[in-house]
Protein backbone atom coordinates (compact mmCIF):
# COMPACT_ATOMS: atom_id res chain seq x y z
CA UNK A 1 0.00 0.00 0.00
CA UNK A 2 0.98 3.61 -0.90
CA UNK A 3 -0.13 6.76 0.72
CA UNK A 4 0.58 9.41 -2.20
CA UNK A 5 1.31 12.60 -0.09
CA UNK A 6 4.03 13.74 -2.39
CA UNK A 7 3.21 16.73 -5.08
CA UNK A 8 1.86 13.95 -8.23
CA UNK A 9 1.24 11.64 -8.72
CA UNK A 10 -1.39 11.51 -6.14
CA UNK A 11 -3.47 9.38 -4.71
CA UNK A 12 -6.22 7.72 -7.39
CA UNK A 13 -10.05 7.05 -6.55
CA UNK A 14 -10.81 3.33 -6.42
CA UNK A 15 -13.85 4.05 -9.08
CA UNK A 16 -11.08 5.34 -11.24
CA UNK A 17 -9.46 2.34 -11.12
CA UNK A 18 -12.50 0.32 -11.94
CA UNK A 19 -13.38 2.96 -15.06
CA UNK A 20 -10.05 1.58 -16.67
CA UNK A 21 -11.45 -1.70 -16.95
CA UNK A 22 -13.71 -0.98 -19.14
CA UNK A 23 -13.53 -3.21 -22.39
CA UNK A 24 -11.56 -0.77 -24.94
CA UNK A 25 -13.15 0.50 -27.99
CA UNK A 26 -11.48 2.39 -30.86
CA UNK A 27 -10.08 5.67 -31.08
CA UNK A 28 -12.60 6.55 -34.09
CA UNK A 29 -15.63 4.24 -32.27
CA UNK A 30 -18.81 6.49 -32.11
CA UNK A 31 -19.02 5.86 -27.81
CA UNK A 32 -15.20 6.99 -27.77
CA UNK A 33 -16.43 10.61 -28.70
CA UNK A 34 -19.03 10.25 -26.40
CA UNK A 35 -16.42 9.63 -24.07
CA UNK A 36 -14.58 12.89 -25.35
CA UNK A 37 -17.50 14.92 -25.29
CA UNK A 38 -18.37 14.24 -21.41
CA UNK A 39 -14.54 14.55 -20.64
CA UNK A 40 -14.90 17.64 -22.36
CA UNK A 41 -18.14 19.00 -20.51
CA UNK A 42 -16.63 18.14 -17.04
CA UNK A 43 -13.02 19.91 -18.20
CA UNK A 44 -15.13 22.74 -18.61
CA UNK A 45 -16.42 22.60 -14.98
CA UNK A 46 -13.29 22.19 -13.05
CA UNK A 47 -11.60 24.94 -14.81
CA UNK A 48 -14.23 27.17 -14.84
CA UNK A 49 -14.69 28.33 -18.24
CA UNK A 50 -17.40 28.31 -21.00
CA UNK A 51 -14.55 27.64 -23.40
CA UNK A 52 -15.59 25.47 -25.86
CA UNK A 53 -12.12 24.64 -26.88
CA UNK A 54 -11.33 22.17 -24.20
CA UNK A 55 -9.57 19.17 -24.55
CA UNK A 56 -7.19 16.54 -23.15
CA UNK A 57 -3.53 16.19 -24.84
CA UNK A 58 -2.00 12.69 -24.82
CA UNK A 59 0.79 13.08 -23.08
CA UNK A 60 1.49 14.36 -18.99
CA UNK A 61 1.47 18.00 -18.04
CA UNK A 62 4.61 19.21 -20.14
CA UNK A 63 2.82 17.83 -23.26
CA UNK A 64 0.25 20.52 -22.45
CA UNK A 65 3.13 22.82 -21.68
CA UNK A 66 4.73 22.23 -25.25
CA UNK A 67 0.78 22.43 -26.85
CA UNK A 68 1.07 26.10 -25.41
CA UNK A 69 4.06 27.27 -26.21
CA UNK A 70 4.51 25.57 -29.56
CA UNK A 71 0.84 26.51 -30.69
CA UNK A 72 1.58 30.04 -29.86
CA UNK A 73 4.98 31.57 -30.00
CA UNK A 74 6.48 32.78 -33.23
CA UNK A 75 10.42 32.45 -34.45
CA UNK A 76 11.53 36.16 -32.78
CA UNK A 77 8.05 36.81 -31.30
CA UNK A 78 8.71 37.94 -27.62
CA UNK A 79 7.51 36.05 -24.86
CA UNK A 80 7.15 37.04 -21.26
CA UNK A 81 7.48 34.80 -18.72
CA UNK A 82 7.24 35.03 -14.74
CA UNK A 83 9.93 32.99 -13.16
CA UNK A 84 10.18 32.14 -9.75
CA UNK A 85 10.75 28.48 -9.46
CA UNK A 86 11.57 25.63 -11.95
CA UNK A 87 8.06 24.68 -13.77
CA UNK A 88 8.72 28.43 -15.01
CA UNK A 89 12.10 28.04 -15.82
CA UNK A 90 10.97 24.63 -18.30
CA UNK A 91 8.07 27.20 -19.94
CA UNK A 92 11.28 29.61 -21.02
CA UNK A 93 13.46 26.45 -22.53
CA UNK A 94 10.48 25.61 -24.76
CA UNK A 95 9.84 29.06 -25.66
CA UNK A 96 13.97 29.15 -26.75
CA UNK A 97 13.21 25.86 -28.56
CA UNK A 98 10.55 27.16 -30.29
CA UNK A 99 12.45 30.11 -31.37
CA UNK A 100 10.96 32.87 -29.41
CA UNK A 101 13.00 35.83 -28.13
CA UNK A 102 11.93 34.71 -23.99
CA UNK A 103 12.08 37.69 -21.49
CA UNK A 104 11.79 37.38 -17.73
CA UNK A 105 10.56 38.60 -15.09
CA UNK A 106 12.73 36.95 -12.00
CA UNK A 107 12.25 36.32 -8.79
CA UNK A 108 13.43 33.86 -5.41
CA UNK A 109 12.01 30.40 -5.63
CA UNK A 110 8.83 30.57 -3.30
CA UNK A 111 7.91 34.32 -4.41
CA UNK A 112 5.29 36.06 -5.60
CA UNK A 113 4.74 38.90 -7.96
CA UNK A 114 2.75 41.84 -7.53
CA UNK A 115 0.02 43.61 -9.38
CA UNK A 116 1.78 46.28 -9.74
CA UNK A 117 5.10 44.31 -10.68
CA UNK A 118 3.32 42.29 -13.32
CA UNK A 119 1.94 44.88 -14.73
CA UNK A 120 4.86 47.28 -14.75
CA UNK A 121 6.92 44.50 -16.67
CA UNK A 122 4.48 43.45 -19.57
CA UNK A 123 3.70 46.96 -20.12
CA UNK A 124 7.39 47.90 -20.41
CA UNK A 125 8.23 44.93 -22.83
CA UNK A 126 4.78 44.63 -24.64
CA UNK A 127 5.03 40.77 -25.72
CA UNK A 128 2.86 38.90 -27.32
CA UNK A 129 2.96 36.38 -25.30
CA UNK A 130 2.80 36.36 -21.45
CA UNK A 131 3.13 32.94 -18.95
CA UNK A 132 2.91 32.00 -15.74
CA UNK A 133 2.63 29.09 -13.29
CA UNK A 134 -0.71 29.35 -11.05
CA UNK A 135 0.58 26.71 -8.38
CA UNK A 136 4.22 26.67 -8.58
CA UNK A 137 4.77 22.91 -7.38
CA UNK A 138 8.73 23.29 -6.89
CA UNK A 139 7.92 25.65 -4.33
CA UNK A 140 4.25 25.80 -2.87
CA UNK A 141 3.83 29.48 -3.96
CA UNK A 142 0.12 30.24 -5.97
CA UNK A 143 0.47 33.63 -8.21
CA UNK A 144 -2.32 35.77 -8.78
CA UNK A 145 -3.43 35.41 -12.38
CA UNK A 146 -6.19 38.59 -12.82
CA UNK A 147 -3.18 41.33 -13.03
CA UNK A 148 -0.75 39.55 -15.42
CA UNK A 149 -4.08 38.76 -17.60
CA UNK A 150 -5.29 42.43 -17.68
CA UNK A 151 -1.49 43.48 -18.45
CA UNK A 152 -1.65 40.84 -21.01
CA UNK A 153 -4.99 42.21 -22.54
CA UNK A 154 -4.06 45.49 -22.57
CA UNK A 155 -0.74 45.43 -24.58
CA UNK A 156 -2.70 42.97 -26.99
CA UNK A 157 -0.81 39.33 -25.69
CA UNK A 158 -2.27 36.15 -24.63
CA UNK A 159 -1.67 34.93 -21.38
CA UNK A 160 -0.77 31.32 -20.67
CA UNK A 161 -1.16 30.27 -17.12
CA UNK A 162 0.46 26.62 -16.03
CA UNK A 163 -2.63 25.22 -13.96
CA UNK A 164 -0.85 21.81 -13.74
CA UNK A 165 -0.85 21.33 -10.04
CA UNK A 166 -4.09 23.72 -9.08
CA UNK A 167 -6.77 22.24 -11.21
CA UNK A 168 -9.28 20.03 -9.43
CA UNK A 169 -7.71 20.69 -5.88
CA UNK A 170 -8.58 24.48 -5.49
CA UNK A 171 -10.49 27.08 -8.01
CA UNK A 172 -8.62 28.50 -11.21
CA UNK A 173 -11.55 30.57 -12.43
CA UNK A 174 -10.29 30.58 -16.37
CA UNK A 175 -13.08 33.10 -17.69
CA UNK A 176 -13.15 35.11 -14.40
CA UNK A 177 -9.37 35.49 -14.27
CA UNK A 178 -9.07 36.22 -18.12
CA UNK A 179 -6.67 33.69 -18.78
CA UNK A 180 -6.37 32.99 -22.70
CA UNK A 181 -4.42 29.66 -22.54
CA UNK A 182 -4.61 27.00 -20.06
CA UNK A 183 -3.14 23.64 -19.07
CA UNK A 184 -3.08 20.97 -16.40
CA UNK A 185 -2.63 17.11 -16.38
CA UNK A 186 -4.32 14.50 -14.55
CA UNK A 187 -2.11 12.95 -11.69
CA UNK A 188 -2.46 15.73 -9.60
CA UNK A 189 -5.60 17.79 -8.36
CA UNK A 190 -7.67 15.45 -10.38
CA UNK A 191 -6.64 11.72 -8.72
CA UNK A 192 -6.30 10.14 -12.01
CA UNK A 193 -3.10 8.33 -12.93
CA UNK A 194 -0.69 10.36 -15.27
CA UNK A 195 -1.27 9.80 -19.14
CA UNK A 196 -3.89 13.34 -20.10
CA UNK A 197 -3.48 16.75 -19.74
CA UNK A 198 -6.40 18.88 -19.80
CA UNK A 199 -6.02 22.37 -22.10
CA UNK A 200 -8.33 25.23 -22.68
CA UNK A 201 -8.55 28.01 -25.21
CA UNK A 202 -10.55 31.47 -25.05
CA UNK A 203 -12.08 32.64 -28.49
CA UNK A 204 -9.48 35.38 -28.32
CA UNK A 205 -6.74 32.57 -28.52
CA UNK A 206 -8.79 30.09 -31.13
CA UNK A 207 -8.75 33.75 -32.83
CA UNK A 208 -5.15 33.95 -32.87
CA UNK A 209 -4.72 30.16 -33.59
CA UNK A 210 -7.20 30.79 -36.57
CA UNK A 211 -4.95 33.74 -37.68
CA UNK A 212 -1.34 32.33 -37.43
CA UNK A 213 0.51 32.09 -40.78
CA UNK A 214 2.39 28.92 -40.42
CA UNK A 215 1.64 24.92 -39.34
CA UNK A 216 3.12 24.39 -35.65
CA UNK A 217 6.20 22.47 -35.49
CA UNK A 218 5.64 20.24 -33.42
CA UNK A 219 3.37 17.71 -35.62
CA UNK A 220 1.93 15.57 -32.62
CA UNK A 221 0.87 18.54 -30.69
CA UNK A 222 -0.79 20.84 -33.32
CA UNK A 223 -3.81 21.93 -31.98
CA UNK A 224 -5.44 22.48 -36.07
CA UNK A 225 -4.99 18.79 -36.37
CA UNK A 226 -6.09 18.08 -32.94
CA UNK A 227 -9.39 19.74 -33.35
CA UNK A 228 -9.86 18.10 -36.53
CA UNK A 229 -10.02 15.28 -34.86
CA UNK A 230 -11.49 15.58 -31.95
CA UNK A 231 -14.18 17.65 -32.87
CA UNK A 232 -14.77 18.19 -36.67
CA UNK A 233 -14.16 15.43 -39.22
CA UNK A 234 -12.66 12.79 -36.15
CA UNK A 235 -10.05 12.35 -38.87
CA UNK A 236 -7.53 9.79 -37.85
CA UNK A 237 -4.53 11.87 -36.13
CA UNK A 238 -3.13 9.21 -33.40
CA UNK A 239 -4.56 6.91 -31.50
CA UNK A 240 -5.60 8.45 -28.73
CA UNK A 241 -5.14 6.20 -24.74
CA UNK A 242 -9.07 5.68 -24.48
CA UNK A 243 -8.04 3.90 -20.94
CA UNK A 244 -7.21 7.19 -19.76
CA UNK A 245 -10.04 9.10 -21.01
CA UNK A 246 -12.28 6.28 -19.02
CA UNK A 247 -9.98 6.90 -16.18
CA UNK A 248 -10.59 11.41 -16.39
CA UNK A 249 -14.10 10.91 -17.55
CA UNK A 250 -15.14 8.83 -13.84
CA UNK A 251 -12.90 11.42 -11.78
CA UNK A 252 -14.40 14.20 -13.26
CA UNK A 253 -18.07 12.72 -13.00
CA UNK A 254 -17.07 12.41 -9.10
CA UNK A 255 -15.92 15.80 -8.65
CA UNK A 256 -18.93 16.73 -10.48
CA UNK A 257 -21.52 14.21 -7.88
CA UNK A 258 -19.34 15.99 -4.87
CA UNK A 259 -19.92 19.08 -6.08
CA UNK A 260 -16.73 20.90 -7.97
CA UNK A 261 -16.90 24.25 -4.73
CA UNK A 262 -17.40 21.71 -2.21
CA UNK A 263 -14.29 19.72 -3.13
CA UNK A 264 -12.33 23.07 -2.97
CA UNK A 265 -13.70 23.45 0.36
CA UNK A 266 -12.63 19.98 1.55
CA UNK A 267 -8.76 20.88 0.07
CA UNK A 268 -8.81 24.10 1.76
CA UNK A 269 -9.94 22.81 5.33
CA UNK A 270 -7.34 19.38 5.15
CA UNK A 271 -4.60 22.34 4.44
CA UNK A 272 -5.81 24.60 7.40
CA UNK A 273 -5.47 21.01 9.19
CA UNK A 274 -1.72 20.17 8.05
CA UNK A 275 -0.81 23.76 8.83
CA UNK A 276 -2.18 23.29 12.15
CA UNK A 277 -0.52 20.40 13.02
CA UNK A 278 3.01 21.36 11.08
CA UNK A 279 3.11 24.36 13.45
CA UNK A 280 2.32 22.35 16.47
CA UNK A 281 5.44 20.40 15.62
CA UNK A 282 7.41 23.61 15.66
CA UNK A 283 7.89 23.12 12.05
CA UNK A 284 7.29 25.75 9.66
CA UNK A 285 5.94 26.61 6.20
CA UNK A 286 8.47 28.21 3.50
CA UNK A 287 5.92 30.13 1.82
CA UNK A 288 3.99 32.97 3.82
CA UNK A 289 0.39 32.27 4.69
CA UNK A 290 -2.25 34.15 1.86
CA UNK A 291 0.38 32.92 -0.83
CA UNK A 292 0.13 28.81 -0.37
CA UNK A 293 -0.63 26.66 -2.79
CA UNK A 294 -3.46 24.92 -0.36
CA UNK A 295 -2.68 21.32 -2.36
CA UNK A 296 0.80 21.37 -1.86
CA UNK A 297 2.22 22.39 1.16
CA UNK A 298 6.51 23.61 1.63
CA UNK A 299 7.45 23.01 5.13
CA UNK A 300 11.41 24.15 6.05
CA UNK A 301 13.46 20.91 6.96
CA UNK A 302 14.85 21.51 10.23
CA UNK A 303 18.35 22.07 11.52
CA UNK A 304 20.16 19.02 11.63
CA UNK A 305 17.57 17.04 10.02
CA UNK A 306 18.22 14.70 6.64
CA UNK A 307 15.69 15.43 4.81
CA UNK A 308 16.43 12.18 2.42
CA UNK A 309 16.54 10.03 5.22
CA UNK A 310 12.80 10.87 6.85
CA UNK A 311 11.80 10.56 3.19
CA UNK A 312 12.95 7.33 2.88
CA UNK A 313 12.16 5.91 6.35
CA UNK A 314 8.16 7.14 5.81
CA UNK A 315 8.17 5.25 2.45
CA UNK A 316 9.60 2.12 4.08
CA UNK A 317 8.00 1.99 7.63
CA UNK A 318 4.47 3.87 7.01
CA UNK A 319 4.04 3.59 2.94
CA UNK A 320 3.70 6.93 2.45
CA UNK A 321 5.34 9.11 -0.13
CA UNK A 322 6.14 12.95 0.29
CA UNK A 323 8.86 14.75 -1.44
CA UNK A 324 11.85 16.97 -1.26
CA UNK A 325 12.61 20.17 -2.63
CA UNK A 326 15.16 20.73 -5.91
CA UNK A 327 17.27 23.13 -7.44
CA UNK A 328 18.19 26.26 -4.58
CA UNK A 329 15.50 24.48 -2.35
CA UNK A 330 17.31 21.14 -2.35
CA UNK A 331 17.45 19.80 0.88
CA UNK A 332 15.58 22.57 2.87
CA UNK A 333 12.14 21.94 2.23
CA UNK A 334 9.09 18.78 2.26
CA UNK A 335 7.05 19.35 -0.33
CA UNK A 336 3.59 17.85 1.04
CA UNK A 337 0.65 17.32 -1.10
CA UNK A 338 -2.86 17.10 0.07
CA UNK A 339 -5.04 16.14 -2.51
CA UNK A 340 -8.00 13.05 -3.91
CA UNK A 341 -9.09 11.04 -1.50
CA UNK A 342 -6.61 12.22 1.10
CA UNK A 343 -7.81 15.59 1.65
CA UNK A 344 -9.71 14.76 4.72
CA UNK A 345 -9.42 15.62 8.49
CA UNK A 346 -8.55 11.82 9.63
CA UNK A 347 -5.99 11.09 6.64
CA UNK A 348 -4.45 14.26 7.55
CA UNK A 349 -4.20 13.24 11.23
CA UNK A 350 -2.66 9.72 9.78
CA UNK A 351 0.13 11.76 7.82
CA UNK A 352 0.81 13.87 10.96
CA UNK A 353 1.21 10.93 12.88
CA UNK A 354 3.64 9.12 10.89
CA UNK A 355 5.74 12.15 10.18
CA UNK A 356 6.19 12.75 13.75
CA UNK A 357 6.76 9.61 14.71
CA UNK A 358 9.39 9.92 11.97
CA UNK A 359 10.70 13.03 12.93
CA UNK A 360 11.19 12.07 16.49
CA UNK A 361 13.20 9.10 15.96
C1 LIG B 1 4.06 18.44 -12.66
C2 LIG B 1 4.13 19.78 -13.27
C3 LIG B 1 4.41 19.96 -14.64
C4 LIG B 1 4.82 18.83 -15.55
O1 LIG B 1 3.87 17.83 -15.62
P1 LIG B 1 4.26 16.33 -15.99
O2 LIG B 1 2.92 15.67 -15.87
O3 LIG B 1 5.26 15.86 -15.02
O4 LIG B 1 4.76 16.33 -17.39
C5 LIG B 1 4.36 21.25 -15.16
N1 LIG B 1 4.06 22.31 -14.38
C6 LIG B 1 3.81 22.17 -13.06
C7 LIG B 1 3.50 23.38 -12.24
C8 LIG B 1 3.83 20.91 -12.48
O5 LIG B 1 3.58 20.78 -11.16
Amino acid sequence: MRYLFGPGPTQVEPGVYQAMTQTLVGHLDPYFFEVVEDVRKGLREVYGTKNDFTLAISGTGSAGMETAVSNFVEAGSKFAVFVAGYFAERICDMGKRHGANVVRAEKGWGETFSDDEARDFIRRERPSLVAFVHAETSTGALQRPNAICEAAHEVGALAITDAVTSLGGIPVQIDDAGVDIAYSCTQKGLSCPPGLSPITLSPRALERLDARGRVNDVWYLDLGLLREYYERSHRYHHTAPITAFYALQEALRLIHAEGVENRWKRHQEAHRELVRGIEAMGLEMYVPEGQRIPTLNTVRVPAGVDDAKVRSRLLNECGIEISGGFGPLAGKIFRIGVMGPLATKERVAFFLDAFKKILQA
